[in-house]
């Protein structure tokens, strides 16, 4: 009677896809190679001519890129506390020191006055995430990083295919991190890319992704950094290049997706229920996600499975990172930033994904807004 499970994301690979994989896996090279120098080729040019360099994963391309900047012990990092721990669990790998700022209640992203008031003068970078796609404002984060001489690595990893004013997330700015892990608008099964400024920040990041290792010759060989194993595999680039074809596409149907959930859920909606829906930008988000924060009449895990109960799958996006156990020991608690801690409780992603029809945005409106009564 009641229709199938709508998850909250779900890839789309295509048959072609599919094939290419097949050949990689009968071609005799499996691992980085050509289909890996190929798919930074295509990454390069859709980032404006920028190197870019692949990785096996988000996480590791946003440590490589501080490594890339020098951050490490006695070093601050400032970031936002609204993301997936990843963000500011590599800023502990490297040894730095993570500093969090409060996230802005509209965007839910970080508050770049609360940024510029965390600055001190052992801070190195910043590390903003542009949340469910939608960029910080990128004029405003350049200006405060060049006063203060501050590094900026951009957790990008839901943002491939966002702008600002025109210019693409990625084509500009400093170091930018992409994440192609399964829920995220391009995967490739796992993996990421970094966009770089220089030839030599593009040779270091690919010593580091092979254990530190430069070969000369026909036996050459020497290490002279510290480097480890994070190099993409050309199964992954081979699922990373079918993928990019439909870069334009996803982000056309994203876009038209959330435009429909505005549409059902109408303009009184947020009145009616107390809830709050995103931000509705349809100039530089990528739609990544469609998220609403929930009024207090509820808890959000009975809303999941109340959803659920409606074979509606909820995603949370995410619980507040200075609260964790690892962070807590670190000096962070309940109270030092309360819009994060108030969103990160109430914050849940409605189904989103290319293969989506209208028809399911509405089946998770009616769902929300019947879960949200009395
Ligand atoms: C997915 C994601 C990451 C981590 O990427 P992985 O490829 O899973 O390592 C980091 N930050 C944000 C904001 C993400 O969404």
């Amino acid at each position: 009677m009641s229709e199938s499970f709508l998850p909250f994301s779900k890839p789309t690979i295509d048959e072609a896809t599919i094939a290419a994989v097949g050949e990689v896996l009968r071609s005799g090279w499996i691992t980085s190679g050509p289909k890996v120098q190929a798919f930074e080729v295509q990454l390069s040019d859709y980032f404006g001519g920028r190197l870019v360099r692949t990785f096996n994963s988000g996480t590791c391309t946003m440590e490589i890129a501080l490594r890339l900047a020098g951050i490490g012990p006695g070093d601050e990092v400032i970031t936002t506390p609204i993301s997936w721990v990843a963000t500011a669990n590599v800023i502990l790998e490297v040894g730095a020191t993570p500093v969090f700022a409060d996230i802005d209640p509209v965007t839910r992203n970080i508050d770049l006055d609360k940024l510029e008031a965390a600055i001190t003068p052992r801070t190195k970078a910043v590390i903003p995430v542009f949340l469910a796609g939608l960029p910080v404002d990128m004029d405003r984060l350049y200006a405060i990083a060049d006063k203060h001489k501050l590094r900026v690595v951009e957790d990008a990893a839901q943002a491939l295919g966002s702008s600002w004013k025109g210019r693409r997330i990625g084509a500009f700015g400093d170091l930018v991190s992409f994440s192609f892990q399964a829920n995220k608008n391009i995967t490739t099964s796992e993996g990421g890319c970094l966009v770089v400024n220089t030839p030599e920040e593009a040779k270091l990041a690919e010593k580091i992704r092979l254990q530190g290792v430069t070969r000369s010759g026909f036996d050459g060989i020497d290490v002279d950094v510290l480097g480890g194993k994070f190099n993409m595999t050309d199964v992954a680039a081979a699922i990373g290049l079918g993928q990019f074809a439909h870069i334009d596409a996803v982000t056309t149907k994203r876009r038209a997706l959330a435009k429909h959930y505005f549409d059902c859920f109408g303009t009184d909606f947020e009145e009616q229920f107390g809830a709050q829906l995103p931000v509705a930008d349809f100039e530089n988000s990528n739609w990544h996600m469609y998220q609403l924060v929930l009024p207090e009449t509820i808890t959000r895990a009975d809303f999941m499975e109340k959803m659920m109960a409606k074979n509606i799958g909820i995603g949370y996006h995410y619980p507040p990172i200075h609260l964790f156990s690892l962070y807590r020991e670190r000096g962070f608690k309940e109270g030092m930033f309360p819009v994060a801690e108030r969103v990160g409780k109430r914050i849940v992603s409605l189904p989103m994904f290319f293969a989506m029809e209208n028809r399911d945005v509405e089946r998770a409106v009616e769902a929300v807004k019947s879960v949200l009564q009395k």
